[in-house]
């Protein structure tokens, strides 16, 4: 197909596709599936090999947050039985990401529910970051903590954070249906303190929210102008006793286009397969490893994802391998400029200076939602009014709970 050897041939060259050749790849139908598949993994592959990183989510603080996104089970008036606690002491939180790590994670995600932290939790986060990083120096840590105020970026930057995420989540024009307490505006603002003060970027969407496919290109090419080094896609889980909880409108092969133009867009940037995977993609989920390098391991914030060993099994059983501790995620062009952005000047410090022959030899060039009529014909015709509670499982056991985390 023109139109895959097209965004092969851009994707190779981190060329930006035009918005028409992205519509197109979420406008390709089922029996072009494996093609759209196999082409986008060739710009995976050229970038990330066959690595996938893995990352653990710790919720510091849950649900009772007082903004209203509606895709989000700790929004203000939830019905969502979900974990309510306030936040974690720092040795709690270093136990819950020690298990992470210990199964495999690189990265560990922490995440506060909330509009965004005041000076005092940023201590508190700050104690949590070191606690973290004295058992495990060599973890990355991230930080998603809602909207930042000023100097609190450079503060969670001077404690030893890695990364802060904070999703775009849906298109500029459609956001004020989602979420009325704060504006998309204020998002991009927070991802841009973040990069200001030298953190690596994490920002992402949510799909199935009812979004039309130009709203997903829309957040998609937004995302790459902000230029993030890693972007999760969350599919919505859509959570009883939250406004979007019937919007069941992806099937396995519409996530599966989502990514594969995630991917084309976005080919040198760590795409993450994040909330959702379990619910949406469900036995399909190992296709979706050719086109994103990294996912969460275990559960996620108020929901419980599939058991830690299995994504282990699926990563090995679909030909993948665990990306290490000692190699960079990142292509050597991102990594530099990650180092470069953090003060650190590059080199083999870490995490962001990695000079192993593989990343030499690729070429030189921030979860906080666990989560309107989709254009594509499929959506109309998986809608399920009916709440599917055999796919959502709300999360009883880790941060927050006396069980051992999933891990
Ligand atoms: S997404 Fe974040 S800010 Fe929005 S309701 Fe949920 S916890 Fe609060």
């Amino acid at each position: 197909m023109d139109l895959l050897n097209t965004l092969v041939d851009k994707g190779l060259r981190r060329e930006l596709p035009t918005r028409e050749e992205a519509l197109a790849v979420l406008a390709t139908s089922d029996d072009d599936l494996l093609d759209v598949v196999a082409a986008a993994g060739k710009v995976r592959r050229k970038w990330f090999g066959r690595r996938v990183k893995l990352n653990y989510l710790v919720n510091l603080k849950s649900g009772l947050c007082p903004e209203d996104c509606s895709y989000c089970s700790q929004r203000l008036g939830s019905k969502a039985e979900i974990l309510k606690y306030t936040w974690l002491k720092p040795e709690d939180a270093s136990k819950a990401a020690a298990a992470g790590v210990a199964g495999g994670a690189k990265r560990v995600c922490l995440v506060a529910s909330g509009r965004g932290p005041t000076d005092r939790d940023i201590d508190r986060v700050s104690k949590t970051i070191e606690a973290i990083k004295e058992q495990n120096e060599d973890v990355e840590v991230c930080a998603c903590l809602g909207l930042l105020s000023a100097g609190q970026a450079e503060r969670l930057r001077a404690a030893g954070a890695d990364a802060y995420n904070h999703n775009l989540n849906t298109s500029e024009a459609t956001y004020g249906g989602i979420t009325t307490t704060h504006t998309y505006a204020d998002r991009v603002d927070t991802v841009q303190q973040a990069q200001a003060a030298g953190m690596s970027a994490c920002s992402g969407l949510i799909a199935g929210m009812g979004e039309s496919d130009e709203d997903l290109v829309d957040v998609v090419f937004s995302l790459r102008a902000l230029d993030p080094d890693s972007v999760p896609v969350n599919f919505l889980i859509p959570f009883e006793g939250t406004p979007l909880a019937k919007e069941w409108n992806l099937t396995p092969q519409r996530a599966l286009r989502i990514l594969a133009m995630v991917r084309f867009v976005c080919p040198d940037v760590e795409v993450r397969l994040a909330g959702g995977r379990e619910v949406h993609l469900r036995s399909m989920q190992p296709l979706a490893l050719h086109l994103v390098n990294s996912i969460f391991l275990g559960d996620y914030l108020t929901s419980e994802g599939q058991e830690g060993k299995a994504d282990l099994d699926m990563i090995a059983d679909a030909g993948f391998e665990v990306e290490g501790a000692g190699e960079t995620t990142l292509p050597a062009h991102r990594a530099d400029a990650v180092a470069a952005a953090a003060g650190c000047g590059g080199g083999s410090c870490g995490p962001c200076g990695d000079d192993s022959p593989e990343a030499a030899s690729v070429e030189a060039a921030a979860p906080e939602a666990a989560a309107v009529e989709a254009a594509a014909p499929e959506a109309a015709a998986v809608a399920d009014q009916d709440a599917r509670t055999d796919l959502v499982a709300v999360r009883r056991r880790g941060a927050g709970t006396d069980l051992p985390p999933n891990a």
